[in-house]
């Protein structure tokens, strides 16, 4: 994963996450392994490393619903393809409304769910404590819950596909930072970085939070920007959780690992657009008081790690991508908010196609840049976080 830095390549990824490496990986499994990834700091560095790792099909836009679909079971043949075990565990999604409007969109999405053939079901409140029956339902109008949602450890998903690429031929240069990019027209592209110069036929922006400072350096202005995103894990409990829990209003968000510890989140309103990685007492105070109405007996577990990694929020909820416009050979590949981790199997795999000279898959026409100037596409509403 270091080594010398090749002169030329015929593809350069920027970016080392989940996206930047699947992407390599499915363009050696095609045989064209004539890829340099270049990643600034360790894997894993970026939000890739940093989430909570759901992969749901529970989604507002028939888009999302099939691509997510597909990607859980790219998720479900992971361990037998890449020979690594990502710790997928089925245990479901289970969405909270606490408002009327709520329960109307929820219906909605469910209605659509079910049509794409997930098996999402509105559930009544005096119901919900057959799924969690530990979780205090004052206040909850309305349920959903599809069983076959899940979740992922990130960590081995990222090292599989490194691993798999590189056996493959790809070349992955960790600690080498992209500082500029100049465009030489016909010939490409000359990549600067802190480790020496690469030429290259085609370069894709897989930078994630900093994608548009990487869009820049080819004078393109993204409309996607960072925004912090904090998470905790707290002391192992006695297994007792299986799906992932989620409470619409707040954002509230929580899981249970393998081990044991309880995984959660919540939005924390008013943020800078800026990669900011800290963690706040703000933060701990929000979560504690949703988390702990909803499940009194969290009140006195002690939090082991807090952290916090950069959400990519494109305007839409969708992401970016196909080649920017204006720049033949330079492809985006970012936006991907919060779920970008459960979307990369996929997108990564119907990238690699249409660069391969395969089909083109049709999120290649409605996630591109120009939407934002001119013909936008169905937002995505069941954005958490
Ligand atoms: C707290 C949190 C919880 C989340 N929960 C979920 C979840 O449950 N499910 C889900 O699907 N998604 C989740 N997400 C979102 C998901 O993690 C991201 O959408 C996904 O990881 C994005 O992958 P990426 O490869 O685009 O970006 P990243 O993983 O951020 O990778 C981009 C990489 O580019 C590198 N880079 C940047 N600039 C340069 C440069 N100039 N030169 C070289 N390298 C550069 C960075 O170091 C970084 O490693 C969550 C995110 C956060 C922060």
């Amino acid at each position: 994963m270091t080594g010398t830095l090749p002169a030329e390549a015929e593809t350069v990824i920027i970016g080392g996450g989940i996206m930047g490496l699947g992407i390599a990986y499915e363009l050696a499994r095609r045989g064209r392994s004539d890829v340099v990834v270049l990643e600034r700091s360790y894997l894993a560095s970026g939000a890739s490393g940093r989430n909570g790792g759901g992969v749901r099909m529970q989604w507002s836009t028939e888009m999302n619903i099939r691509l997510m679909q597909e990607s859980i079971e790219i998720c479900r043949a992971f361990a037998s393809e890449m020979g690594i075990n990502i710790w997928l565990r089925q245990g479901g999604y289970l969405f909270l409304a606490r408002t009327e409007a709520e329960r109307a969109r929820m219906e909605r999405n469910v209605a659509l769910q079910q049509r794409c053939g997930v098996p999402t079901e509105m559930i009544e409140p005096r119901h919900i404590r057959r799924i969690v029956p530990e979780l205090n339902t004052d206040g909850i109008v309305a349920a959903c819950y599809n069983p076959r949602d899940g979740i992922v450890f990130p960590w081995p998903f990222l090292w599989g596909y490194a691993a798999r690429a590189a056996e493959l031929g790809v070349s992955l240069h960790l600690y080498t930072a992209v500082t500029a990019i100049e465009h030489l027209g016909p010939r490409g592209f000359l990549v600067h970085t802190s480790k020496g110069l690469v030429r290259a036929e085609r370069v894709i922006n897989a930078a994630g939070a900093w994608s548009p400072e990487v869009a820049r350096m080819v004078g393109i202005q993204l409309p996607n920007y960072p925004h912090r995103h904090e998470i905790l894990s707290t002391e192992p409990l006695k297994p007792f959780l299986r799906p992932m829990v989620s409470v619409l209003q707040s954002g509230l968000y929580f899981s249970q690992s393998m081990r044991g510890e309880i995984v959660t989140g919540i939005t924390v309103p008013d943020e800078a657009r800026q990669v900011r990685l800290g963690s706040r007492l703000l933060f701990l105070e929000l979560l504690a008081r949703e988390i702990v109405r909803l499940v009194p007996q969290f009140a006195g577990v002690k939090v082991l790690r807090q952290w916090a990694g950069p959400y990519d929020i494109s305007p839409d909820g969708h992401p970016i991508l196909g080649e920017a416009p204006g720049v033949p050979g330079f492809y985006l590949c970012c936006g991907f908010v919060g779920h970008g981790f459960m979307m990369a199997p996929v997108v990564a795999r119907y990238y690699a196609e249409w660069l391969c000279g395969g089909p083109r898959h049709p999120i290649f026409d409605r996630c591109t840049l120009s939407r934002f100037s001119g013909s936008p596409i169905d937002p995505e509403e069941m954005i958490i976080g």
